[in-house]
């Protein structure tokens, strides 16, 4: 297929930066100004902040998601012989930091509507050895906490909240980030509330593994130069911090951006042909993306994604390869057909564009190319 000019791109971080471009400036050269260009004054305020829109009593600012995720498992205390819960329909640093930690991540398969962990899954997963489950809240969709708490608490686990796609995203009435015993927020600068460069953070109302982290991050030092855990550079750089505390000021509104651009999305693509998101009951969805699934014939996703590109709409594949399929992890030993929900959303999915800016004549171009492709399929079938 010829390559088409884009007409709307999958994601534009410039549409944003322009909208608050004099403010970062600023926050960026009081840092400069201040010369603390590692954790320091900025860092700690948006940490208290971050704290504060989560729920939570403690944030500890990081250098990515991967690292806070990594951090959260080893205060945890796990570590080699452990094994922990989780789905293979993610980003691969979920299932990464558990074997950084010498445990084994044990993969559950996920539940077709919502893309998350399927909490009747858990239980036949859980051995001896189980010390932790590790829910993703995928797409901006807050996993099924209760029942995942139940089980938790009936096995004596702990839940570890990757919530790098979700924040600001609800559970019922509580905010992710504060659900289980820990949480972990990436700040890449695709994400919902994105860093200019790398960034992450632990949120916990746990002290104790707060301070575990807040050593862990700093090469587990409890003063200069004395050296008590064997620690890791992990802190967050200052001038991160400054950009985010700009940033977190209009996480709100940028959420409620998304979700009317999702509404619209819905409202018009209805009845085409396409699964559409569905939204949980309980959940406040920050759509960290739109994704819909094409039919289950292997080929059509992949069509799809071609004509849409040929009509000028760029899309993504959140994920087109399930963990446990992926060679890195060949050795977990997982085979095709292991866990079939996985399977079949990755061969299915693809994420529309979206992003606060993206203007409603672009949400209009996104719904009549998806149409005209559609009727297409249909004439052709
Ligand atoms: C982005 C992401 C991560 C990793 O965050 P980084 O900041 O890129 O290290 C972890 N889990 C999920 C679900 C993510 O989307």
């Amino acid at each position: 297929m010829p390559t088409a000019p884009v007409k709307v791109p999958y994601l534009d971080l410039k549409a944003q930066y322009h909208g608050i471009k004099s403010e970062i400036g600023a926050a960026i050269a009081h840092v400069l100004e201040s010369s603390q260009f590692v954790l320091g004054a900025e860092v700690s305020a948006f940490e208290r902040e971050f704290a504060v829109y989560c729920r939570t009593t403690e944030c500890i600012a990081l250098n990515s998601g991967t690292s806070a995720l990594h951090l959260a498992l080893l205060a945890a205390g796990i570590g080699p012989g452990d094994e922990v819960i989780t789905t293979p329909f993610t980003f691969i640093a979920s299932v990464a930091a558990i074997v950084y930690t010498g445990a084994r991540p044990v993969l559950v398969d996920i539940d077709r509507r919502s893309f998350n962990l399927d909490p009747a899954a858990i239980e036949s997963a859980i051995t001896a050895r189980t010390r932790a489950i590790l829910p993703v809240h995928l797409y901006g969709q807050s996993a099924d906490m209760d029942p995942i708490a139940d089980v938790a608490r009936r096995h004596k686990l702990l839940v570890i909240e990757d919530a790098a796609q979700a924040h600001g995203a609800k559970y019922k009435d509580r905010t992710v980030g504060s659900i289980g015993d820990i949480a972990c927020f990436s700040f890449y600068p695709t994400k919902n509330l994105g860093a200019y460069g790398e960034g992450g953070a632990v949120t916990t109302s746990n002290p104790e593994y707060a301070n575990k982290i807040r050593m862990l991050r700093d090469w587990g030092q409890d003063r200069k130069y004395h050296h008590v855990l064997r620690g890791y550079n992990y802190r967050m750089e200052g001038l991160q911090g400054a950009i985010l505390r700009v940033k977190l000021r209009y996480l709100d509104r940028w959420i409620e951006a998304r979700r009317s651009i999702a509404q619209k999305y819905s409202e018009a693509l209805a009845g085409c042909g396409l699964e559409l998101p569905f939204a949980m009951p309980w959940a406040r969805h920050v759509f960290h993306v739109y994704t819909v699934r094409s039919s289950s014939r292997n080929d059509d996703r992949d069509a799809f994604q071609a004509a849409l590109a040929a009509e000028g709409i760029q899309t993504a594949i959140h994920y087109g390869t399930p963990v446990h399929l992926q060679p890195a992890f060949a050795d977990l030993g997982y085979v095709p057909g292991s866990l079939p929900q996985s399977e079949a959303a990755s061969r299915e999915v693809l994420s529309l564009p979206i992003y606060p800016e993206l203007t409603e004549g672009a949400t209009q171009e996104v719904c009549r190319a998806v149409k005209k492709v559609l009727s297409g399929r249909l004439a052709n079938a």
